[in-house]
């Protein structure tokens, strides 16, 4: 079975008809690759955007409204920001700054990689397409990106919350499962337990190039499980040339009219995908003299 088979770069939720439980799945495939490509990072920096990629799209699909869900990693080692960034509509992208000096040995892991004085941590940021941003920081006591998004869930949901991920190399396939909260019996409880249990024994096995459609049924031999129609995942980088813009007027004429002047043009990179970006000295006069337009009393057009 190769990675076009159906089923691939999809999330789907599903429920067990006689356990307290309900779970939603995905497999980053073409999609994370394509994340990737263009990133000359070692293997264990591509390994840690995958996992959050991973748990990333399966938080934002547990979005109410439309939003993105930003997931940072960051420290002060060798690699001090991980970020990942998925929409409500499953769309997601993923970068690592990798300091120049950095020095990753094939099994690093994440603390390895991104702390260097104890004092990591991970910050999720909700942030709607309307209204206020929601923000939650932990500090990282874990070597896995797993455990870590595991102790968060923990610690903020209401309900029982767990969290798998695992990888190929390539691919990744994830896993969040939730005990339904009107459900408290100790029945109730002792049937939660083996439903974990028998994720937690499915996730103890390498990846295998099988759609989740196939294995649940496999993992729950002995339960019905319900499947929602599945959702694709996708790559996809909103970066434009008016973000650039607006970026730019941030940093502020006194600090980049000077380079303009000198090699006229501002070239900037998308740290996401790599796009190019060139503003020239003309445009980015412009856009100053607009924005300084704007912001002097008297000249703001009456709405
Ligand atoms: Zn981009």
């Amino acid at each position: 079975m190769d990675r076009t088979t159906a089923g691939f770069d999809q999330l789907a939720r599903f429920w067990l008809n006689d356990s307290p439980a309900r779970g939603v799945v995905a497999r980053l495939d073409e999609s994370i690759m394509r994340a990737l490509r263009d990133h000359d990072y070692p293997a264990p920096v591509r390994t840690v955007l995958r996992e959050m990629a991973g748990a990333a799209v399966l938080l934002a699909s547990n979005l109410k409204q439309p939003a993105t869900i930003v997931l940072q990693a960051q420290g002060d080692g060798d690699v001090p920001l991980f970020c990942v960034e998925a929409t409500q509509a499953l769309s997601f992208r993923a970068y690592a700054n990798v300091r120049e000096s950095a020095r990753i040995s094939a099994d690093a892991t994440l603390p390895q990689m991104l702390d260097r004085n104890n004092n990591g941590r991970v910050v999720l940021t909700i942030d709607p397409d309307v209204g206020q941003m929601y923000q939650s920081i932990v500090a990282l006591e874990y070597a896995s990106v797993a455990e870590n998004l595991q102790s968060y869930l923990t610690n903020s949901q209401q309900t029982d919350t767990r969290l798998w991920l695992r990888e190929d190399g390539e691919a990744l396939e994830a896993c969040l499962l939730e005990r339904l909260p009107e459900h408290a019996s100790v029945e109730d409880s002792r049937a939660w337990d083996n439903v974990v249990a028998l994720m937690e024994a499915t996730f103890a096995q390498p990846f295998m190039p099988f759609p989740y459609s196939e294995w649940l049924n496999f993992t729950f031999a002995s339960e019905d499980v319900r499947l929602h129609p599945a959702q694709a995942v996708s790559f996809s980088c909103p970066c434009s040339i008016d973000r650039v813009h607006n970026a730019l007027k941030l940093v502020g004429a006194e600090e980049l009219m000077p380079i303009a002047d000198e090699t006229g043009t501002i070239e900037t990179r998308c740290e996401f995908c790599g796009q190019r970006y060139s503003v020239d000295r003309a445009t980015l006069a412009s856009l100053f003299a607009e924005s300084s337009a704007n912001a002097a009393p008297g000249t703001r057009t009456l709405q």
